[in-house]
C-alpha cells in the first residue's frame, strides 16, 4: 500500500473535525501547549542522568541500537533529527519490550572544519569543537533523545585517541601499518592527502569542485588489502544490510581474476631506465594473439619517460590528462569520448614475439589495475571502437562454438566478446576453448617467467597520513641512527599540543612546533624527531562503537567480556553516503582487532539501516540554497514531539523526505487532538478504571476494542518488520479518529470504563516511542505512576483484532437473490461493491439499469433495477 499523502489527509480530517466541534472556546481552554509540557519533562529527565543507562551485569537479552555519531559542526540539521528519531523510537520500543538496551551517543570531533574555523575566526580548534558539542548536546536533550550519556565518546580527547595510537602500534607490529613513498591524492583546498575513498569523481569529498592532484609523498598506510577477500566474502553474511550498500562495497573492493602479462619495450638499450616493462592485466589472456596495441594511462611512468624527450608527445599527453580530469569532474569517466595518441614506440607481445604499437589513451585510468591494457579490438567493445576510430588492425582470434560443430561461424560479427568460443590464429593454443585457453596460457606465462595468473582488487591500502593539525598524532619517531622507531606503549598518549598557529600553508602544522617535534629516541637516547602527520579522522570512527561498551577503561580500549556481551551491534542507522568510507574501514578494523586477539566477532554490525535524505523544495538542504529548515525553529513553533513524529510520518524512513510546513502543522493538530481526548476522558478515580475489560461488550464498544487491537498489531508488526513508521503513525491517527467517533457513546456511558481506560493507556504506549514528551504527560494524566520508558509494550489479542463478519441478505427489487459476508462495521460503499460483485446478483442484473441502491446497516441490501 502506498504511503498516505500526509499533509492533505491531515488537513482534511482536521477541517472535518473542526466543523463538527460544538464549542470553539472549549477547545481553546483545552489547547495543548507543547512548550509547557515538554519543558516540564525535559527538566525532570535532566535530574536523572541514569534514566537511559544500559544495565551492567544484566541477565536480560541485550539490544545495541546505534545511530552514526555526528561531526560537531555546531548545530543539528533535519537529517540528524530524522536519523536519531528512528533510532530513538527503536530504543524505546526495545526497552518497553524488556530488553537491556544500549543507546549511546558521541562526537566525531577531529577534522578539518575545526581547523578552518580556527583560521577564519581565530578560535582554537578545541574550544570551537567543545562549544559546538555543547550546543548539539543541548539540542539532542531538548529533542528528548534517550541516550546513555555516561558513555559519551569524544574522539578528540586524549583518553580516546590514545587508543588510536595504541592500535596503530599494534598494527605496526602486525605489519598492518607501514610507511612508503607513493603517489597520493592531494586536495589543494584541504592542503592534505586524501584516501582513495575520499576522492569522489576525481574531486575532494569535501570540496566537490576541487580536482584532486597527485603528489609523491612518504605516507603511512594501513594494509586493508590484506583483508580484501574476507571483506568481500563476508558481505554474503550481512543479509540484514541493504543490498545497495553490499553492492557498493563489492564494486569498491572490485575483485577480478585474470592474468598479468609483461610486455617488454622494443629496442630498449640494456642500460636504459628501469622502467622497460609494461605489465598489463587482462581477464582474457586467451585473446592475446589478437592484441594489436598496448594502451597506457596518460600518467603511466613509461609515458613520462617516452614524453621526456618528445615535447610534442608531452603536449598531447597533457591534453589527454586534461580531458580525463574534466570527465572525472563531470562524474562520467565511463562515458568519456575516447582519444589516444601513438607514442611511436613499440612493445613485444611475449606470446608471439610480435611488435605492437604503444598508445596513450584518455580512458585508461592509472588507479585501476596496472594503468595499462593490451588492446584486442576483435574481442572487446571498447577496443573495437578505439581501433575503428584510429584505424588499428582488428585481428580475429576467437570463433564461436555452437552445440553443433557444423554451426561454427568462421567470421562472426565483431566484436565477438563472449567466452563461448575457441581459439584460432593463436599458434600452439589454437583449437582450445576460451576457458582452456585462459588456464593454459596463464600457466604458460608463469612457466616462461613473463606473467602469472592473478587476482586484482580495486581496493588499495588505506593512506592515513594527513598533513593537518586537528587529528591524532601518529606515534612514530625518526632517529638518525635507528630510523623509524615506534613510541613505546608506556609513553602513550602522544598529546596533541594545544596552542597552535594553524595557518593553512600546506605541510604539517605540527612540524612548526619544536617542543612537539624534538624528542629523544627511546632506543639509543639520542635526538629524534616526531612524526608530524596526524591520522585520517576515519580512524576515529572505525572502532568508536566498541568504546561505548566500556567508555572509561584506562587499561585497554575496552574489556573483552563486556564487548562480547554487546557485540555485534543489533541495529546501526545512518546515511547511505557512508557505504564505502566508514562502513568498509570499520569492517576492516573489526577483522584486524580479531586477529589481534581482542574480540571474537568478524563483523561489527548485524543489521544496517540507511535512512533517506531530508530535502526542502525538492533539493538537499544547504545554507547556500537558503532552504534550511532549522530544528530549533521547529521545536519553538511546534514542539520536539511534533518535529520527531513528523520526520517519521512524512515518508518511509528509507526514502527521501521533502519537508512540508503544512505536514508538521497537521502533526501538531493531531497531538492536540490526542491531548484533548485524554483530558476529557481520563477518569483515573472512577471505581471501574482498573477493572478487567468485560467479555460481553455492546456492539460499539466491541468495534472500538477491535480497532485498538488492530492498531497494536500494526504498530508492533512494523517495528518487527519493514519499519514503515509512517504507516504506524497513520494507524494511530485512525485509532484517535475512532475514539472521537465514539464520543457520543462515551457520553451515554455505552463504552465501559475499563475499556475506555485500556484504549487510552494503549494509545499512549503506542505513541511513546515516537513522541515521548506528550506521552509521559498523558501517562500521568491517566493516573499511571510507573516510568513510561519501562512500561510494557501493549499486547494485542489476535481474536479481538479479527474483523467480525456478518451475513447480509441481498435483494433485487425487494426479492431475496443472494447473501454476502462482510466485516461488521463495513462502510456502505464497501457493502454495495461486494453485493454487486456477487455472482448471482451480477447475472440477475445483467443488461439492466440500476435505479437505486438501499442499504440498512447490518440488515440488508436492496438493489432497484429496471
Ligand atoms: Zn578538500
Ligand atoms: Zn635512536
Amino acid at each position: 500500500m502506498p504511503p498516505p499523502d500526509n499533509s492533505e489527509t491531515i488537513t482534511a480530517t482536521a477541517n472535518a473535525r473542526s466543523s463538527r466541534l460544538p464549542d470553539r472556546e472549549r477547545e481553546n481552554d483545552e489547547r495543548y501547549d507543547p512548550q509547557r509540557v515538554e519543558n516540564k519533562w525535559f527538566q525532570l529527565w535532566q535530574q536523572d542522568p541514569s534514566l537511559y543507562a544500559a544495565e551492567a551485569d544484566s541477565t536480560k537479552k541485550k539490544y545495541y541500537v546505534l545511530e552514526m555519531l555526528p561531526y560537531p559542526s555546531g548545530v543539528l540539521h533535519m537529517g540528524h533529527v530524522r536519523n536519531y528519531s528512528i533510532g530513538d523510537a527503536l530504543a524505546r520500543y526495545m526497552w518497553m519490550n524488556g530488553y537491556n538496551v544500549l543507546h549511546p551517543m558521541g562526537w566525531d570531533s577531529f577534522g578539518l572544519p575545526a581547523e578552518n574555523a580556527a583560521i577564519s575566526a581565530n578560535v582554537p580548534p578545541r574550544q570551537w569543537t567543545l562549544s559546538n558539542i555543547a550546543n548539539m548536546k543541548a539540542q539532542m536533550k531538548r529533542l528528548g533523545f534517550a541516550y546513555d550519556w555516561s558513555r559519551e565518546v569524544t574522539t578528540c580527547f586524549p583518553e580516546y585517541y590514545r587508543w588510536n595510537q595504541w592500535f596503530f602500534l599494534k598494527f605496526h607490529e602486525m605489519g598492518l601499518a607501514y610507511r612508503k613513498k607513493s603517489k597520493v591524492n592531494w586536495c589543494p583546498k584541504c592542503a592534505t592527502v586524501l584516501a582513495n575513498e575520499q576522492v569522489v569523481n576525481g574531486c575532494c569529498w569535501r570540496h566537490q569542485s576541487t580536482p584532486v592532484e597527485q603528489r609523491e609523498l612518504e605516507q603511512w598506510f594501513l594494509r586493508i588489502t590484506k583483508y580484501a577477500d574476507e571483506l568481500l566474502r563476508d558481505l554474503d553474511k550481512l543479509t540484514d544490510w541493504p543490498e545497495k550498500v553490499r553492492t557498493m562495497q563489492r564494486n569498491w573492493i572490485g575483485r577480478s581474476e585474470g592474468t598479468l602479462v609483461d610486455f617488454k619495450l622494443a629496442n630498449t638499450k640494456s642500460d636504459a631506465a628501469a622502467a622497460s616493462t609494461i605489465s598489463v592485466f587482462t581477464t582474457r589472456v586467451d585473446t592475446i594473439f589478437g592484441a594489436t596495441s598496448v594502451q597506457l594511462a596518460p600518467q603511466h611512468p613509461i609515458v613520462a619517460d617516452l614524453a621526456a624527450k618528445n615535447p610534442d608527445l608531452r603536449a598531447k599527453v597533457d591534453q589527454l590528462i586534461a580531458e580525463q580530469r574534466k570527465a572525472k569532474e563531470a562524474g562520467d569517466i565511463g562515458e568519456i569520448e575516447k582519444h589516444g595518441v601513438p607514442t611511436g614506440s613499440y612493445a613485444i607481445n611475449p606470446f608471439n614475439g610480435e611488435k605492437v604499437p604503444i598508445w596513450v589513451a584518455n580512458y585508461i585510468l592509472m588507479d585501476y589495475g596496472t594503468g595499462a591494457i593490451m588492446s584486442v579490438p576483435a574481442h572487446d567493445e571498447r577496443d573495437y571502437e578505439f581501433a575503428k576510430k584510429y584505424n588499428i588492425e582488428i585481428r580475429l582470434v576467437i570463433v564461436p562454438v555452437g552445440d553443433d560443430p557444423e554451426e561454427t561461424v568462421a567470421e562472426p560479427p565483431l566484436p565477438f566478446t563472449t567466452m563461448n568460443g575457441s581459439l584460432v590464429n593463436s599458434g600452439p593454443f589454437s583449437g582450445l576453448t576460451c576457458e582452456e585457453g585462459v588456464k593454459k596460457m596463464s600457466a604458460h606465462a608463469e612457466k616462461s617467467g613473463f606473467g602469472k595468473a592473478t587476482v586484482t582488487y580495486r581496493l588499495k591500502d588505506w593512506g592515513i597520513s594527513r598533513q593537518r593539525y586537528w587529528g591524532t598524532p601518529i606515534p612514530m619517531l625518526y632517529c638518525e641512527k635507528d630510523g623509524i622507531v615506534p613510541v613505546p606503549e608506556k609513553d602513550l598518549p602522544v598529546i596533541l599540543p594545544e596552542n597552535m598557529d594553524s595557518t593553512l600553508t600546506g605541510g604539517s602544522p605540527l612540524g612548526r612546533v619544536p617542543e612537539f617535534v624534538i624528542t629523544t629516541c627511546p632506543k639509543c637516547g639520542g635526538p629524534a624527531r616526531r612524526e608530524t602527520d596526524t591520522m585520517d579522522t576515519f580512524v576515529d570512527s572505525s572502532w568508536y562503537f566498541y568504546r561505548y561498551t566500556d567508555a572509561h577503561n584506562h587499561r585497554a580500549p575496552f574489556d573483552r567480556e563486556i564487548e562480547e556481551y554487546w557485540f555485534p551491534i543489533d541495529q546501526y542507522i545512518g546515511g547511505v553516503e557512508h557505504a564505502i568510507l566508514h562502513l568498509i574501514y570499520s569492517r576492516f578494523w573489526t577483522k584486524a582487532m580479531r586477529d589481534l586477539g581482542l574480540i571474537k566477532n568478524d563483523e561489527p554490525v548485524a543489521r544496517l539501516f540507511t535512512q533517506g535524505m531530508v530535502t526542502y523544495q525538492g533539493a538537499a538542504m544547504s545554507k547556500s540554497r537558503g532552504n534550511v529548515v532549522s530544528p530549533d525553529e521547529m521545536i519553538a513553533r511546534f514542539g520536539a514531539d511534533a518535529a520527531r513524529l513528523y520526520v517519521l510520518f512524512a515518508a518511509p524512513p528509507d526514502r527521501d523526505l521533502d519537508w512540508q510546513d503544512s505536514g508538521i502543522e497537521g502533526i501538531q493538530r493531531f497531538l492536540g487532538r490526542v491531548y484533548r481526548f485524554v483530558l476529557r476522558n481520563a477518569r483515573p478515580d472512577h471505581p471501574d478504571w482498573r477493572k478487567q475489560v468485560p467479555g460481553d461488550l455492546p456492539l460499539q464498544a466491541r468495534v472500538l476494542q477491535r480497532k485498538l487491537h488492530q492498531t497494536i498489531k500494526r504498530v508492533s508488526d512494523d517495528f518487527q518488520g519493514r519499519w514503515h513508521f509512517n504507516t504506524c503513525v497513520s494507524a494511530i491517527m485512525e485509532l484517535v479518529n475512532a475514539l472521537y467517533g465514539a464520543e457520543e457513546a462515551i457520553a451515554k456511558n455505552s463504552i465501559p470504563s475499563p475499556l475506555l481506560a485500556e484504549v487510552q493507556r494503549s494509545l499512549v504506549l503506542l505513541l511513546a516511542p515516537f513522541a515521548p514528551f506528550i506521552s509521559h504527560e498523558l501517562w500521568e494524566m491517566l493516573g499511571e505512576k510507573g516510568n513510561l520508558l519501562k512500561a510494557p509494550w501493549p499486547k494485542y489479542d489476535a481474536a479481538l483484532a479479527k474483523e467480525e463478519e456478518i451475513e447480509v441478505p441481498v435483494q433485487i427489487n425487494g426479492k431475496l437473490r443472494s447473501r454476502i459476508v462482510v466485516p461488521a462495521d463495513s462502510a456502505e460503499d464497501f457493502v454495495f461493491d461486494h453485493a454487486l460483485a456477487d455472482e448471482k446478483i451480477r447475472s440477475a442484473i445483467a443488461g439492466k439499469q440500476i435505479v437505486k441502491k438501499i442499504h440498512i446497516a447490518g440488515k440488508l441490501v436492496n438493489i432497484v433495477v429496471k
